[in-house]
């Protein structure tokens, strides 16, 4: 699961502009579903250790049992994350580390030598319109 796309972003800052790079990973219906049963999987298998856990076990067990088809569902409707990257920060010149979050644009993130927010966009939108009208068309 170390793949994704390399898609070029711009940072924004108070002042400047500068050029960035981040590794978007998207999955289409199926690899989605496959992720929410290894999701489903894992809270399951964990309550089932969780039996052998005196005391634990009265807690743990059933919160697993109920908290792991949420947590599938939630995995289920993911379709792409931003999986890190890095740039240079607009304001400051410091090199900047753009962090794993849900691929939601534009991103905000706060430099860490200069404190400042960051807004940060992708500059081809092509590469990223392009997978979720993709899934789109699949259907059934
Ligand atoms: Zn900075």
């Amino acid at each position: 699961m170390k793949e994704g796309i390399n898609i070029y972003v711009r940072l924004s800052g108070y002042s400047n502009q500068t050029i960035g790079e981040v590794r978007l990973q998207a999955w289409d219906r199926h690899e989605r579903i496959k992720r929410g049963l290894k999701t489903l999987g894992t809270f399951w298998g964990l309550a089932l250790v969780a039996i052998l856990i005196p005391g634990l076990h009265f807690v743990l067990v059933p919160t697993l049992l109920i908290a792991g088809p949420f947590a599938a569902w939630r995995t289920s409707q993911q379709h792409s994350i931003i999986l890190g990257g890095q740039g240079t920060c607009p304001d400051c010149s410091a090199p900047f580390q753009i962090a794993q979050a849900s691929a939601h644009w534009p991103l905000t993130d706060l430099c860490s030598q200069c404190s400042r927010t960051i807004k940060i966009e992708p500059i081809s939108a092509n590469s990223t319109v392009e997978t979720d009208s993709k899934t789109e068309a699949q259907g059934k």
